[in-house]
């Protein structure tokens, strides 16, 4: 192993992006597509998230909510939190009794959206996954993301998608070659989720829908930004939208990055919307103020003993409000980690 393969991703990331614009590609008008399919209470979600976004409006309850009913993948990715943090434990996700009372409390407010998959990999648990769907849609939540590797999601997993409407599917991917996908991802399976890939859309246009929507991602990586052009090109047209991200590595300690820069860096880039707008609730029941989950900390606390909408209420979570809008949020580790990764963007 060379000096250059044992720097931290992130690091070398920063570097090799520096100057560098990674961008979302929509080929087809999504806002559109939702708006006809879902009506005008999608328009008051968009609103509403925009709101707590920009204008910093503190909702009563989460908009949004990300789970980990998995707990488990099938991958090796190399820059993934299971692989580079240490203290980082597999569970058996979230079990149903909680996923039950989690959706039963987001029925009595406006909770719009939920997201099933953070560091597990949810098709692993594909039932528990159309189960724990389809609670979500009768306590009113219409925002259904399934994020996937894809390496699961074979031709019956498609055609529940599409008959239940999920409304988004996100595939991550991070490779325009089957080499590099291996070198990535630790597994051979490119071939095998672009088949996957073929076959939804086969099936959902078949089946004359639009939904879900499909995003393919791309985490930008010393090892892959040759590729994103040609990853581009490969899905232009095919899929809804391609999403190029930058890699937030848990192994670096954003500390030891060229302090001068990044206090700089810091002088603009020192707050973010997602505390005003969602939640994440790993395996255990573990409660934290955005999906970034790098280490147990911050942890707001856990919904066997808390309700969401205490913690989401609670002084804590409004001193990490209170500190993106005063621009201090660099003072907390993992949003400096955080707020570095999009350095270069
Ligand atoms: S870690 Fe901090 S900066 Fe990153 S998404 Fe979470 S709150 Fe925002």
């Amino acid at each position: 192993m060379t000096d250059n393969e044992h720097k931290p991703v992130l690091s070398r990331v920063l570097e090799k992006n520096a100057g560098q614009t990674l961008h979302s590609h929509f080929f087809t008008n999504v806002d559109e597509i939702f708006t006809r399919e879902i009506g005008p209470k999608w328009t008051a979600y968009r609103t509403l998230w925009k709101r707590a976004g920009i204008d910093h409006f503190i909702p009563s309850f989460p908009i949004h909510l990300d789970l980990e009913i998995a707990g488990r993948c099938n991958l090796k990715c190399r820059m993934c939190n299971r692989q580079l943090n240490p203290g980082y434990r597999p569970n058996s996700g979230l079990p149903m009794e909680l996923i039950r009372r989690i959706f039963d409390e987001a029925s009595w407010y406006e909770c719009y959206s939920v997201l099933f998959g953070m560091d597990d990999e949810t098709l692993i648990e594909k039932e528990k996954f159309f189960t724990a769907a389809g609670i979500a849609k009768e306590a009113g939540l219409f925002d259904i993301w399934l994020s996937t590797n894809g390496v699961l999601l074979d031709e019956d997993t498609s055609h529940k998608a599409i008959d239940r409407r999920i409304t988004r599917i996100v595939i991550s991917l991070d490779a325009a070659t089957a080499k590099t996908y291996r070198r990535i991802r630790g597994l051979d399976r490119y071939e095998a989720v672009l088949d996957n890939i073929q076959d939804f859309l086969r099936l959902r246009a078949a089946a004359g829908s639009k939904l879900p929507v499909l995003r393919l991602s791309f985490v930008v990586l010393p090892d892959n930004a040759a590729e994103q052009e040609n990853f581009l090109d490969l899905w232009r047209d095919k899929a809804d939208a391609v999403i190029f991200q930058s890699c937030i590595d848990v192994s670096v300690d954003p500390d030891a990055l060229d302090p001068a820069g990044t206090e700089s860096f810091f002088k603009d880039h020192n707050s973010c919307p997602q505390p005003f707008r969602r939640i994440a609730i790993d395996g255990n029941g573990n409660v934290y103020p955005c999906c970034t989950i790098m280490d147990d900390k911050p942890v707001l606390g856990n919904i066997r003993d808390s309700a969401i909408h205490e913690l989401w209420n609670s002084r804590f979570m409004r001193r990490i409000q209170q500190m993106s809008l005063k621009g201090t949020l660099p003072f907390m580790k993992n949003c400096r980690r955080c707020l570095l990764s999009a350095r270069g963007t």
